[in-house]
């Protein structure tokens, strides 16, 4: 990890997910996100004491493991205070519900129990919600962009705009026709909320620095479109289950899982999808021969 000084006081360590380090008064540091696994959380404790540093806060953009590893590490290390949003402080607390849920609700199997899915556990001291937050002398501005996950969050400090997983950047949007989702409802609701900030710069969870992201934010919404498109023409022609609809989706997108923690991560996105257009009276279902079928009704669009 290499600490890049981004403006001010406001730093990133560029890597799998990317992680912010923002130094307060009386060298106090704050973390956006602690990466990936206990090893992240052992890197960064190198790189604040190197520094200096200690560490007051960790201000999670939400509870996926690639984004909270170092949590439990550094909190048992440091005493930090953990801030995180209402739904992730649960996952965070409770990493078994986060690999249930994805697990169609029920006790996952165990090759589900890895640090992605579920990390150590870490308890959260302050739920966020919309508003500043003052600590170290620091101004954090949380921004809920719910979508990713139901409660995922930004946070703003002297003008760089750490936006977490709502926003893919070039690499991702390159590599994965279609990012992981809770509510593309909800996610859409959040791209449209992004047009209207204007910060120096924006630190995407993965991804490069950006100065603009304008462009990014409409073909992030281009993307979803286009596969709300593709799942609405293909359930006209016929109804299907979640699972045709899934192997269709993944053929058109030339989509290849790997293994079955891809498979269950693409499982609730496309219910995400299914959710929005039924939703939005798009498509209707039936439960017919004990099987789940999904049709299309009015137009397209609602
Ligand atoms: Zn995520």
């Amino acid at each position: 990890m290499a600490l890049q000084h981004v403006l001010h006081n406001v730093y990133y360590l560029p890597g799998a997910s990317n992680i912010g380090l923002i130094v307060g008064e009386g060298n106090q540091a704050l973390l956006i996100d602690t990466g990936v696994g206990q090893r992240s959380g052992r890197q960064l404790l190198q790189i604040l004491e190197e520094r200096g540093l200690k560490l007051a806060a960790i201000f999670n953009t939400h509870g996926h493991g690639d984004h909270t590893g170092g949590n439990a590490y550094l909190v048992e290390h440091t005493g930090a205070k953990v801030y995180a949003p209402l739904y992730d402080s649960i996952v965070l607390q409770h990493p078994a519900w986060g690999s249930m849920c994805v697990f169609g609700g029920a006790e996952p199997i165990n090759e589900l129990s890895t640090p992605r899915f579920a990390p150590q556990p870490c308890a959260t001291d302050v739920i966020v919600t919309e508003g500043e937050v003052q600590i170290a002398g620091v101004t954090v501005q949380a921004v809920p962009l719910p979508g990713h996950t139901g409660s995922h969050t930004g946070y703003i400090v002297n003008d760089v705009f750490f936006t977490g997983d709502i926003l893919a950047g070039e690499e991702e949007l390159a590599n994965a026709p279609i990012s992981y989702a809770y509510s593309i409802t909800k996610r859409l609701e959040s791209l449209q909320k992004l047009r209207n900030y204007f910060c120096s710069y924006y630190v995407l969870g993965h991804g490069s620095l950006e100065r603009d992201i304008t462009e990014l934010i409409e073909r992030n919404i281009a993307q979803i479109m286009d596969v709300l498109h593709f799942i609405w023409r293909y359930l006209a022609q016929a109804p299907a289950e979640a699972n045709n609809l899934l192997s269709a989706v993944c053929e058109h997108y030339k989509i290849e899982m790997r293994n079955i923690r891809e498979y269950y991560l693409f499982y609730p996105t496309l219910h995400a999808y299914l959710s929005h257009l039924r939703n939005t009276g798009q498509i209707a279902y039936q439960v017919k021969d004990n099987r789940l079928l999904w049709y299309t009704v009015g137009s397209e669009g609602g």
